[in-house]
């Protein structure tokens, strides 16, 4: 049977690493991290998340600005608020909640963040350097990074490994191979229009599943021992719960688990270390500015 790796007891040890940096960093500058959470209208999930954000803020002792704008506000406002977080002294990262409504062009303001303060790490600049050879870039996309950080906080080597990613997009499935490759792992990505994905995953000791498809990957396609990290999270049907839905990921835990070396479950796995590392990349960024400005 697999070891079960457990999200969030790796995401509490990891919070108060950050508390306690945060705590000498105030007592040495007088100085807390801040890290502002832009949302654009009304949407429920958006905003669950948002609240989530800040809450995990206070927790750990870094201010959150808060900046919330109507559904219909123009892109040229957006822009100008988020000029005005580049040029605020004490906010060293800013998150801007997607998806944004139709009528905004994401890249357009996503573009405008200060690289300094990128703390989703979804600057092109910030991408671009993920994919170059000898450049690091100023920070590191949270999900991506959070599969990283839970494989070496399992004890798994990534250097000269066999790794596969399923899924290819911009915050998670891309990201994550070139993390791998910065890694030193031998890295092949599926994406929709692979063939045969389970004779390529069968081959791999690291599998990292983002494709948002309910139990796509079956146990039987796991080599023995690898392991396995479960980006997906897909609400299916279920009559047995009060919400009539429950959440699963795209691995087949109840098959994997039998034959992985290493399995997060869904819920309970990278999802708690997202936000853990984007309250790590607002204090990574809060120091390399504070030190720097004193
Ligand atoms: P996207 O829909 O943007 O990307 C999905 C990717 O998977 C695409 O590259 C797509 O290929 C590929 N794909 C889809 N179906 C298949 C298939 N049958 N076989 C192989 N590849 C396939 O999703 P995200 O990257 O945003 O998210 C992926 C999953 O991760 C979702 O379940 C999401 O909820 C979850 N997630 C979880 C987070 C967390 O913190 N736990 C954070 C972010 C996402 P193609 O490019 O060809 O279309």
């Amino acid at each position: 049977m697999a070891t079960v790796i457990d999200g969030k007891a790796v995401a509490q040890t990891i919070r108060s690493e950050i508390a306690d940096e945060v705590r000498q960093l105030s007592q040495k500058y007088g100085k807390v991290p801040g890290l502002a959470v832009v949302i654009v209208g009304n949407r429920k999930d958006s905003q669950s998340y948002v609240g989530m954000k800040r809450k995990a803020c206070a927790e750990l002792g870094i201010k959150s600005f808060d900046v919330d704008l109507p559904e219909q506000v123009s892109q040229a406002e957006l822009i100008k608020q988020v000029h005005q977080l580049n040029a605020n002294p004490d906010v060293h990262g800013i998150l801007v909640q997607l998806p944004l409504p139709k009528h905004i062009n994401e890249e357009e303001v996503l573009t405008e963040i200060s690289l300094e303060k990128d703390v989703d790490g979804f600057h092109p600049l910030n991408i671009g350097k993920l994919a170059m050879k000898g450049r690091d870039p100023l920070f590191l996309p949270c999900t991506p990074k959070a599969c990283i950080e839970l494989l070496q906080r399992s004890g798994v080597s990534i250097k000269g490994k066999k790794a596969v990613v399923v899924g290819r997009s911009n915050i998670v499935g891309l990201p994550a191979s070139l993390l791998l490759l910065k890694a030193d792992a031998t890295v092949t990505i599926i994406h929709s229009h692979t063939s045969q994905p389970e004779s390529i995953i069968r081959e791999a000791d690291i599998v990292i599943a983002a494709a948002g498809q309910p139990m796509m990957i079956k146990g039987s396609w796991i080599k023995p021992g690898a392991a396995v990290i479960d980006v997906g999270t897909n609400a299916v049907d279920d009559p047995t719960k009060k919400s009539g839905y429950r959440l699963v990921g795209d691995v087949d835990f109840g098959e994997a688990s039998k034959v992985a070396g290493w399995i997060t479950p869904v819920p309970g796995g990278v999802g708690p270390m997202t936000v853990t590392m984007l309250l790590k990349n607002t204090l990574d960024g809060a120091k390399r500015y504070i030190e720097q400005n004193n």
